[in-house]
Order: C-alpha cells, then structure tokens, then sequence
C-alpha cells in the first residue's frame, strides 16, 4: 500500500491570511516556516533541522567524518509515524510499531562510529566499511545510514510487519547496496558472510556464535548485551589474526533479542 509521506515539519504556524499577506513575515515566523513556504522547499526545511542534529551530535563527541555525513544525509523524518515527525531529530529513541523502537541519533552515530573502529579500517578514515550485517532492521533507518557508510549492507529482521515496513520507507531512497531479510538473526546471516562488521539493534545475554563465525578476521562487532549486573551494555568485539578482544563499554537500553520468525 503507498503511503503519503507528510511534508516537515509538522509543526507549522498558520498560513499567512489574506490579511497579513504581503506584509513582513512577523519574528515568529522567521524561525517557524508557513505550510506555504514548507511545501515549496521541504527538503530544505528538514535539511536545516538534520544539519542542526548533527551540529548537536559533534558537540557529544562524533567525530568521524564519516559518520556526520551520514546522519546528515539520511532523512530520518522519513522513517518515523507522521504523528512523530516532530522528533524526528531530537535526541530521543522513539516507537516505530510492534512495540519496538528506533535508538537515538546519538546511540546510531555512536554505533556505527564504533563499527568503522574496526582493526581492517585502522589509518583508513576516510574508507567505507566492506560488508555489514545489521540484526534488527527495525524501520529501516540504521540500515539506510549503513548503506553510506559500508560498501554492502545486510539487514535481517525477526517480525514481518516491520521487515515490510522497511522495505517501504528504503524503497524512495534507492539504496542498491542495502538487502533487507525477513530472518532470525540470531543466526546470522551465512549467505553475506564474512562481514567486515556485524551490528546488533536488539540486545540478548551473549553475542551468539554465529555472528562471530560469520566476521572476518579484521572486522568488529558492536552489540548491546547482557552485563553483569542485569542491565545492558555496549559489546565490542574485533577479530584478529590473534584472536578475539572484547571489551565491554557503557551501558545502553535496547529491545530484547528474541529467536524465531513472528
Ligand atoms: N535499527 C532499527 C532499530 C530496530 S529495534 C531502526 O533503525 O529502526 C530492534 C529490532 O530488532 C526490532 O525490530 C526487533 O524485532 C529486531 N530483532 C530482535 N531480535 C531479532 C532477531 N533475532 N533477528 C532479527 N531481528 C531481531
């Protein structure tokens, strides 16, 4: 079914009345657009508001160009339900339907910074990762910000209703390079391995097997997983000529990672 993309920002003051028009725009307007002066330049109106995203994002500490450009560049307001439009750009995870979420920007960047760490792109900083593997397409979004940053990406996603959400908001986007799968990603993904980098979105007790299996030697996986404690924490995982490092960073919120197809 074809959706109707709503324009951006939803939050619009009132279009000038005849009254008004042809008078000075007044203050309030200067910084609030008019549906008028949205609908003629709408993807200017989200460029403004993504670029002030990542501004706020280099000021917590994302440094890799890279991965600026790419937040930059994806229109995250396209992935989110028009009633959420609004906070799209904030620094907020938000519920994309089937009672799963979109991380925050913040937690995107700061993931996908962490993959491009990877040993294979060590004094590379200006390279795209090689093959990616992401677990949990969820609405798509982090895999369409992947799909700038890597030269293949591999999205697999456990629940049908979401994989075909994905598949819908990609579709504009013409991402040659991004495949989304309906699977469990428990598993992995064999067929697309190695993987230069394997990125989990839903957090289980350990990082599963497969995955490792599946990573070649120079490649790092990111993931939140059970910590000590109970709670849930960043994993990262490089896999080496000498073996695997793993250290475990701070401490995330993710949706559970659950096995099977629904
Ligand atoms: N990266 C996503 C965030 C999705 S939230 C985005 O940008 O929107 C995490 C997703 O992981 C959920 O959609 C959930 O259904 C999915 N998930 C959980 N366990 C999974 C598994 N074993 N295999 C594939 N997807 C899984």
């Amino acid at each position: 079914m074809a959706t109707q993309r709503p324009g951006f920002p939803l939050r619009l003051t009132p279009t000038a009345s005849a009254a008004t028009r042809g008078r000075p725009p007044a203050a309030t307007t200067a910084t609030t657009p008019s549906i008028a002066a949205i609908d003629r330049t709408p993807a200017m109106a989200s460029d403004a508001v993504r670029a002030r995203m990542v501004k706020r994002l280099a000021a917590q500490g994302i440094a890799d160009a890279r991965v600026l450009r790419a937040m930059g560049t994806v229109e995250r307001h396209r992935f989110v339900d028009s009633a959420l439009v609004n906070q799209a750009y904030e620094d907020t995870s938000l519920p994309i339907g089937l009672g799963q979420t979109i991380s925050k920007p913040n937690v995107v960047a700061r993931m996908i910074e962490l993959l491009l760490g990877a040993p294979a792109l060590a004094n590379k900083a200006n390279d795209r990762l090689g093959r990616v593997l992401e677990i949990g397409t969820g609405c798509g979004y982090q895999a369409a910000v992947l799909g700038h940053v890597a030269t293949e990406v591999y999205s697999i996603e456990r629940l049908r209703g979401l994989h075909e959400k994905a598949r819908v908001n990609l579709r504009p986007f013409r991402l040659a390079t991004v495949h989304l799968m309906l699977g469990d990603g428990m598993v992995g993904y064999p067929k697309g391995a190695p993987y230069a980098g394997i990125i989990a979105a839903a957090g289980g007790e350990s990082v599963p097997e497969a995955w490792i299996t599946q990573l070649a030697i120079g490649g790092r996986i990111v993931a939140p997983t059970q910590s000590a404690t109970g709670g849930q924490a960043l994993v990262v995982i490089d896999k080496t000529a000498r073996g695997l490092e793993r250290r475990i960073l701070e401490a995330v919120h993710f949706v559970p990672l659950k096995s099977g197809i629904a």
